[in-house]
């Protein structure tokens, strides 16, 4: 990318796409393309393909999806693998038509088996049974990656596929019911300090492990694929293996751990009570990120440092909640 490239982030407000969207803007990247919902709707195929005619994108960051946790996939699996499979199908070949250069197709870890061995290669997926919760979002997805390695070999296109590890950030879901477990742990423990609650209930053992990139850093990942040199870029898109790579820190931390570090970040000097007859969920989520670190790429801000970038972008806004 040049610093006038014609650069569009589809979701530019979700999780990623802000991300994405700062890192550009902080680079200086001069010509970003955005459009809303109510200005673009990405199920709408003419719509989608009338905005590429007119803007005419060189690089696309795919990063809109209808995503959710456990609740809402359970809840709306058909428009989770509606949705997904349309809007994601809309831009690539929208992408496609109008001769973009590089696109990048976001995803999620979900992606590989329930069983798949850890930490998890690039090579796993498609081995094995998914986790039947969140099915359909996995589904729409792996087809997305199909369509870009089909389009790649067909259409001699250069599009990749890139699945962060679990992201966590300001602009995440902090809702109790449907959050993920770090925005759950920096919620309870505000409201614990707020109130001067002597105890923090984590759910579960504390025992699992998960691994957790702060999401400037994953946009920092993004841009530094889609900056790679001819060589290196092409290296990713051969034709033997699906175009893939995951996006993680390598690293992972037990439940435990990870609600000691957001108490050390708030100020909670309480206890942490464990509560197990909540579901733990899988032992161990960890990305194989040989194939990124192989290529350069390390993310820079430690959990601890996340955490607290995370709680001084947050915390006037879940105060007003609490
Ligand atoms: P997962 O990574 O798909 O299993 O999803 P989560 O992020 O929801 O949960 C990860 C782990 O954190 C599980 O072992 C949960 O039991 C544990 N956990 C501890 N406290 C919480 C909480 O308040 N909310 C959530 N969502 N998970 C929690």
């Amino acid at each position: 990318m040049t610093p006038e490239s014609r650069i569009y982030i589809a979701g530019h407000r979700g999780l990623v796409g802000s991300a994405i969207h700062r890192e550009l803007r902080r680079l200086g990247y001069a010509n970003i393309l955005t459009r809303t919902r109510d200005e673009l709707d990405l199920l709408n195929t003419n719509a989608v393909n009338d905005f590429f005619a007119t803007e005419r994108p060189e690089y696309v960051f795919l990063a809109a999806a209808k995503v959710g946790g456990i609740l809402a996939n359970n809840t709306y699996p058909a428009d989770f693998i509606h949705d997904n499979l349309i809007l994601q199908t809309n831009i690539i070949e929208a992408s496609r038509i109008n001769n973009v250069s590089r696109l990048l197709f976001l995803g999620s870890s979900c992606i590989y088996p329930k069983l798949a061995p850890q930490p998890m290669p690039e090579s796993s997926l498609l081995t094995g049974p998914l986790e039947p919760t969140n099915r359909p979002y996995a589904l729409a997805k792996i087809a997305g990656i199909e369509m870009c390695w089909s389009y790649n070999r067909q259409h001699k296109t250069k599009y990749l596929a890139a699945m962060p590890t679990n992201l966590y950030g300001p602009g995440d879901n902090y809702d109790l019911a449907n959050s993920h477990v770090l925005p759950a742990l920096i919620r309870k423990t505000a409201e614990a300090v707020e109130k001067n609650s002597p105890t923090v209930t984590v759910w579960g053992t504390g025992t699992p492990r998960r691994e957790l990139l702060y999401s400037d850093d994953l946009a920092q990942a993004c841009v530094f694929l889609m900056n790679l040199d001819d060589t290196r870029y092409n290296s990713l898109l051969n034709e033997t293996d699906p175009p893939l790579i995951n996006i993680g820190t390598g690293e992972d931390v037990t439940i435990r751990e990870l609600a000691e570090t957001v108490a050390e970040v708030i100020g909670f000097k309480g206890d942490l009570v464990f509560d197990a007859t909540k579901p733990d969920g899988t032992p161990r989520k960890l990305m194989d990120v040989t194939r990124l670190h192989n290529l350069g790429w390390h993310h820079t801000t430690s959990l601890e440092q996340g955490i607290r970038k995370t709680w001084d972008l947050i915390h006037d806004t879940l105060a007003t909640k609490a």
